[in-house]
């Protein structure tokens, strides 16, 4: 899932400066698995602006809250309809994502992000997620023991670990594991050391975002005239 977390009250009150109805929209998808953006996080945050705005003398300031299925795709803003626009601001509470798919929605008002989008990753435990995948468009985890050098070692390395790793720990920061550790002990335990003896080729970063901005089209599923061509 997408992880982020929310920016703090004052962040947000600076932010929609300036205006005089504000438009805070949740996401019911990953913020709200992790805590961030959901229904239940909108409405306090909602609470907390107008009492913080109360306290600045500007009371006088709409802010209403909504919360939809999912700001990653187009068909659920249905349910904000011609009300966003009656708006002067809209605060999403989705990813990076649903920030710049509220401002394409709403071209003629102005949007903000009210979180801090972190990475792609798995809740480890309660309350605390770790990142997992850069989506780094070619997916070479076969060749690593199923451990992603790019997202988990510090360094990026592809053949082996560093002079720094100690007892399991990365030099980087002491809570972190080596991944080249891990890659290590499970390729052991799955018996797939001898991979690891092969010269891993550097990475060919043109499927990251080195080479821009991507796109999926998966021309099987576009409606016939409506699907783009890749
Ligand atoms: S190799 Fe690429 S796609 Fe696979 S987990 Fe790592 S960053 Fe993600
Ligand atoms: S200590 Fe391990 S995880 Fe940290 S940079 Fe070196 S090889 Fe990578």
């Amino acid at each position: 899932m997408i992880v982020a977390n929310r920016k703090n009250v004052q962040e947000i009150r600076d932010m929609i400066k300036g205006h005089k109805r504000v438009l805070l929209v949740g996401c019911g998808t990953c913020v709200t698995v992790c805590l961030a953006g959901g229904e239940r996080e909108t409405g306090i945050l909602g609470s907390a602006l107008r009492m913080s705005l109360k306290l600045i003398g500007r009371g006088e300031v709409v802010v209403d809250e909504c919360t939809i299925e999912r700001q990653c795709d187009d068909a659920f803003f249905d349910a904000i309809g011609s009300h966003g626009a009656e708006y002067d601001a809209i605060c999403s509470f989705g990813c990076g994502v649903g920030v710049q798919a509220l401002a394409e929605r709403f071209p003629n008002t102005a949007v903000y992000p009210g979180l801090n989008t972190q990475f792609m990753g798995l809740l480890e435990s309660q309350g605390v997620w770790a990142e997992k995948c850069a989506g780094c468009g070619n997916c070479r985890l076969g060749e690593f023991a199923g451990i992603c050098p790019i997202t988990r070692c510090a360094k990026h390395l592809f053949n082996g670990p560093c002079g720094g790793s100690r007892e399991g720990k990365c030099e980087v920061r002491e809570d972190l594991d080596c991944a080249w550790q891990l890659i290590y002990d499970r390729a052991k335990n799955i018996g797939s050391l001898d991979k690891l003896e092969e010269i891993a080729l550097p990475n060919d970063w043109s499927t990251a975002l080195d080479g821009g901005p991507r796109k999926v089209v998966r021309e099987d599923q576009c409606i016939a005239g409506l699907g783009p061509k890749a």
